[in-house]
């Protein structure tokens, strides 16, 4: 297994608001900034009931880099009318990266129950070809995420690397590219190649990392800090740094166990393991 050059500071490193979910978006900027934390990934749940110009400019004067937009997506769905909600909902996406200064949005692609994970995926590759005008002039990229197939039932039929790659082909668009998050795609025996190929195709545009925790308890709220898994994170991101990858690791945790923490506490452990075991 291949082993990546140790970090040894905090200048890739980026969380994402869902991270430390108990805080708004005003105390992540103000806690990430004094920690040290190079970047931020923004959730849209944060954004509710602000303006997001001001936002914006809040970040801009925190000094963080806005890394992305989290999340756009949620594409397929049994009626017309629903997909032109989906993609209304993603231009307003677009609107909002721009305003708060973020160059990319992260997309949980969606299924909808009822059809086939092929029509799913049509849809998802239509959705996205939709809103790419609106991208182009707001100058976004569009970050495909796959994800693990327990959740093809109703959050993604983009379950892997290789579907990834393939409505990136079908899209064939410079601001089409991929999230490869190691907690969907760590188990993939084809990872290594999947992830040299977003290399060659200058389409690897984002790295969320995190742990697997064993047994896991909850489908969606039970993610692990790094080190607590069984993912091996040094291993991945050597992969990922091969391809000439010199973007931010992202933690991004989803843990009703670690949200119910001191998040100051937490926010030292998210520091302290990602030096240690990423
Ligand atoms: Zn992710």
């Amino acid at each position: 297994m291949m082993s990546p050059r140790p970090l040894t500071d905090f200048s890739r490193l980026c969380v994402h608001t869902a991270t430390t979910k108990p805080w708004n978006i005003e105390t992540a900027m103000d806690r990430y900034a004094k920690a040290g934390i190079a970047g931020i990934t923004v959730w849209r749940d944060t954004l509710e009931g602000r303006d997001p110009n001001t936002v914006g400019r809040q970040l801009a004067d925190s000094g963080l880099e806005v890394v992305s937009l989290c999340r756009g997506g949620f594409f397929p769905a049994l009626s017309e009318a629903k997909r032109r909600e989906a993609i209304d909902d993603n231009r307003r996406a677009i609107e909002e990266a721009s305003a708060i200064g973020a160059p990319m949005i992260v997309l949980v692609c969606g299924a909808a129950i009822g059809q086939s994970l092929e029509d799913s995926r049509s849809q998802i590759v239509d959705g996205i070809a939709a809103i790419l005008p609106e991208a182009e002039a707001a100058g976004i990229k569009l970050a495909i995420e796959p994800l693990h197939p327990m959740y093809a039932d109703d959050r993604s039929a983009i379950n892997t690397m290789a579907q990834a790659h393939e409505a990136c082909d079908r899209l064939d668009h410079p601001l089409v590219g991929i999230a490869v998050d190691v907690y969907h795609v760590w188990w993939d025996d084809t990872l290594p190649r999947q992830i040299q190929n977003t290399g060659e195709l200058d389409r690897l545009f984002a790295f969320h990392i995190c742990d697997w925790m064993t047994p896991t308890r909850h489908l969606l709220t039970d993610r692990g800090l790094m080190g607590e898994g069984c993912i091996d994170l040094p291993g991945i991101r050597a992969m990922v740094e091969a391809t000439g990858f010199t973007g931010f690791n992202e933690v991004e945790i989803f843990s009703t166990r670690w949200w119910e923490s001191d998040q100051d506490e937490f926010l030292e452990k998210v520091k302290e393991t990602y030096l240690r075991h990423t």
